[in-house]
């Protein structure tokens, strides 16, 4: 967990200025640290909204969208609630994302509310000086040395020293054989940040990688030997752009890998850690956001609820779910830690400083305030209420429902909505009418 503190000192350091500014928002107080007047209601819950299929399809915002943040924030541009939004992409900065929601939203939002599945890379410090291989499109090298890796190389890259590897594309094939131009370091990690464009050199090379044990100098070994460490970002097999059906995702990557690599080797790939949505990490990082802006506004309740909006019923709704599951299981297991904890939280005095923060990732990541957090699915984007259903049950389960990544145990309960609604404006009144929360 000490590889959390960078990240972790982030929060402190909100740029809501600058997020306001280009959100068109001017001359009007900060977000989340200004001083809370006590006659405005203060929430007991916090929102993590998924963003592809709940605020924008593509590029085209949603319309509900923008009613929807409307709502969530004051005169002055500010947020009555906290917010977080959770997102499985990987191919841009957070900073990116935060700039693009602002745009979409005409709200300010700032990067430190903004969790892309590839933030928790910063927790594996073992890796931040060794020589990583990473797979994806948009700036991954730059995404890598934001997250604390500090030698990258990139598939184009290793293509380019080793044009000999990827012959998929007889177009692309090199006209002379060549020898290897630059020499790499030997790989000692693969990440994996999400689907690339060319799926055939990825794949290609990425096999090479896992079956020369980084050295592409080497000839494939299959005898039976655990490959590199592959650390994975991203699980969803399909998402919703402005087409009328799912579109592949990094899952269906995976699933051309993972069965790639079987076939050769006869053994089952393994993933050092599987990152984004559903995994319970995520949900972690997003409690401790909201927990950190509650107490940035000096709000003073405890956020004991979440509400996850999303989509995916295999993403949103079981990540949702599974959290949920944990928070009860200690609720049961040990309610007086969770009143502590509640308490705690509440209290005004409980805003960080850096030097406390190296600590806290590993006391309160672990120590939720939140009791329970609640999906809701939204029918804007991948799922739809209108699919038809196989006469037999069990098959629709299998074949049908369960898109969840290989590692993932299907549980019918954690694909159950606490909530279906139309879209994201009406998630946002059903859960204000639940918390009986009126914003002024
Ligand atoms: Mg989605």
């Amino acid at each position: 967990m000490r590889g959390l503190l960078s990240f972790g000192r982030g929060l402190h350091t909100l740029s809501n200025r600058q997020a306001r500014r280009k959100a068109g928002i001017v001359g009007s107080q900060c977000g989340f640290c200004g001083t809370q007047s006590n006659s405005k209601p203060q929430p007991n819950f916090g929102l993590l909204f998924d963003i592809d299929g709940v605020l924008v399809r593509g590029r085209m915002p949603i319309p509900a969208a923008k009613r929807a943040f409307e709502k969530l924030v004051d005169s002055k541009g500010q947020f009555v609630v906290p917010v977080v939004f959770v997102t499985n992409a990987g191919n841009c900065l957070r900073q990116t994302k935060a700039d693009q929601l602002s745009h979409i939203l005409g709200v300010p939002i700032t990067q430190d509310q903004v969790i892309m599945s590839h933030s928790p890379l910063r927790m594996f410090k073992k890796y931040h000086e060794k020589c990583v291989l990473v797979s994806g499109q948009g700036p991954v090298l730059e995404i890598a040395k934001n997250l604390g890796f500090n030698n990258v190389v990139s598939i184009d890259m290793l293509r380019e020293s080793y044009p000999l590897l990827d012959m998929v594309d007889h177009n692309r094939r090199p006209k002379l054989p060549s020898s290897a131009v630059v020499i790499h370091p030997k790989v000692e990690a693969v990440i994996l940040f999400g689907e690339p464009v060319r799926w055939e050199t990825n794949l290609q090379l990425v096999i090479d990688i896992l079956l020369t044990n980084g050295n592409l100098n080497g000839v494939h070994q299959t005898q039976n030997r655990p490959h590199l460490p592959l650390l994975t970002c991203n699980m969803d097999l399909m998402w919703m752009a402005e087409a009328n059906s799912p579109r592949f995702g990094h899952g269906t990557f995976l699933v051309c890998l993972e069965n790639i690599y079987k076939k050769i080797t006869g053994k089952e790939l393994k993933y050092e850690a599987l990152m984004g949505k559903p995994s319970e990490l995520t949900y972690h990082f997003a409690e401790y956001l909201i927990r950190s802006q509650a107490m940035e506004r000096q709000w003073k309740l405890p956020i004991t609820s979440l509400y996850a909006i999303g989509d995916n019923l295999m993403t949103d709704i079981y990540g949702a779910n599974l959290y949920n599951r944990y928070l009860e299981e200690r609720l049961r297991q040990n309610p007086k830690a969770v009143a502590k904890m509640a308490a705690a939280t509440g209290s005004t005095t409980a805003v960080p400083q850096d030097e406390d923060i190296d600590n806290l990732w590993e006391s309160e990541l672990a120590l939720p305030s939140a009791t329970s957090c609640k999906s809701v699915l939204v029918c804007t984007g991948v799922y739809n209420p209108n699919a038809e259903v196989p006469s037999d049950a069990n098959r629709s389960i299998k074949e049908t429902v369960f898109h969840g990544h290989r590692d993932f145990r299907f549980d019918p309960l954690l694909v159950e909505p606490g909530h279906i609604v139309q879209d994201v404006a009406e998630a946002v009144d059903l859960i204000f009418e639940q918390e009986k929360f009126v914003p002024k």
